[in-house]
């Protein structure tokens, strides 16, 4: 087995916590440290006994340190990114990766020049709903896919943080639906996206989105809703999706799937739902012998593979999961969003499949 890395997570914050946790524990790395500018960051790790350094510089003097983990406000992700790969380190950027596709580009670059790695801490596409619903796109069981819902919905506000503030890159857009379309974009391998309609919320904060409606127009008839909401007290289902020949829904993050098939199209005697105001029979439910329900039970799913198939990418044994292009497909397609909101209208997508 191949030496553990040697690695330190800079940004000791709530993220940086998780990895440090995570890195503790790995199989695939040693952390060697963490580095704050927050006192009582520094101090908090000294009491775990964590090593600390003071500040970036300290990390990439540091010769026996190969990986860094960038765990601190987006507007940091480009520059400490960039001075670490020109350091000869390895480079794992948290989410979103940056703040527009020019100052990806110049990260994309540095890592071309320098021949170091650098990918995304995309980490929700080990999270169960995603792999569950990804699988039943793929098998073709519920038929032709033609609509997909996947929704985040809190009921807390955005956190009053740097979240709120422009410079920062804070929003929701940029915080939780850089994972959203991330998913989407992995689900949808086998249709171009052809545009975005976008309205962001300002519930609150006028500044960043609070929350946003995404719809992604796919060739070949497939929409995608991406929503996120932050005042939902009743929230929708995490994930929905329709086919020709079924439909599946999650409704909540630790929940399974379930999947109504259709066996049968034709019904003999549908009987009409009367409601208050009228009658229907468009609208009347399907009788149950026409269709088959099923469940599908959540997978299982480890996280540590996303450290795992770094260390084995920078070693050349694996290429990596989360690639360049993959990222740069997700932050033009925030891009298209944020122009479609301010626009009121619709985006074309010159789109590739990556
Ligand atoms: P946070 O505010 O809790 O932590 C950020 C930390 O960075 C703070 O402790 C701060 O003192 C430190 N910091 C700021 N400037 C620094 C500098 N120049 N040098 C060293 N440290 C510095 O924020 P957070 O919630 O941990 O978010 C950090 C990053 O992680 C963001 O990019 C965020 O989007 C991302 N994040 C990812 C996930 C995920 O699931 N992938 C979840 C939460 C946050």
């Amino acid at each position: 087995m191949a030496e553990k890395k040697k690695i330190v997570v800079v940004g000791y914050g709530g993220m940086g916590g998780w990895h440090t946790r995570n890195l503790l524990e790995s199989d695939v790395c040693e952390l060697v440290g963490v580095c704050d500018i927050k006192e009582e960051r520094k101090a908090k790790a000294i009491e775990r006994g964590i090593k600390v350094y003071n500040s970036i510089d300290e990390v990439l003097a540091d010769e026996s340190v190969e990986l860094v983990t960038l765990a601190v406000p987006n507007e940091l992700h480009e520059p400490m990114a960039i001075a670490a790969m020109e350091a000869g380190k390895n480079v794992i950027s948290e989410k979103p990766v940056t703040m527009s596709s020019e100052s990806l580009q110049r990260m994309i670059d540095a890592s071309e020049r320098t021949g170091k790695l650098f990918t995304v801490h995309q980490n929700r596409r080990w999270d169960c709903d995603y792999l569950m619903m990804k699988d039943l796109y793929d098998s073709g069981d519920i038929g032709k896919v033609f609509c997909i819902e996947s929704r985040y919905h809190g009921s807390r506000g955005i956190p009053g943080d740097w979240r709120t503030e422009k410079e920062h890159g804070g929003g929701m857009m940029l915080d939780w639906g850089v994972h959203l379309i991330d998913q989407i974009l992995g689900i949808v391998k086998d249709r171009k996206l052809e545009k975005v309609y976008c309205r962001c919320d300002h519930l609150l904060n006028n500044e960043v989105d609070d929350g946003f409606k995404l719809d992604l127009y796919f060739e070949d008839q497939l929409t995608a809703r991406v929503e996120v909401c932050t005042y939902n007290f009743i929230a929708l289902p995490r994930f929905y999706m329709a086919g020709r020949g079924g439909t599946a829904i999650i409704n909540d993050w630790k929940d399974d799937c379930h999947v109504i098939s259709c066996d049968k199209w034709d019904e003999d005697n549908v009987t009409p739902v009367v409601t208050a105001a009228g009658l229907t029979r468009t609208m009347a439910p399907r009788d149950e012998k026409t269709t088959t329900e099923s469940v599908i039970k959540r997978p299982e799913s480890d996280v540590h593979d996303f450290y795992r198939n770094v260390c084995a990418a920078i070693d050349g044994k694996e290429t990596q999961i989360v690639t360049h292009a993959q990222v740069m497909r997700v932050m033009k397609v925030m891009e298209a969003a944020f122009r479609s909101d301010e626009l009121g209208a619709p985006v074309a997508i010159d789109d590739e499949i990556v």
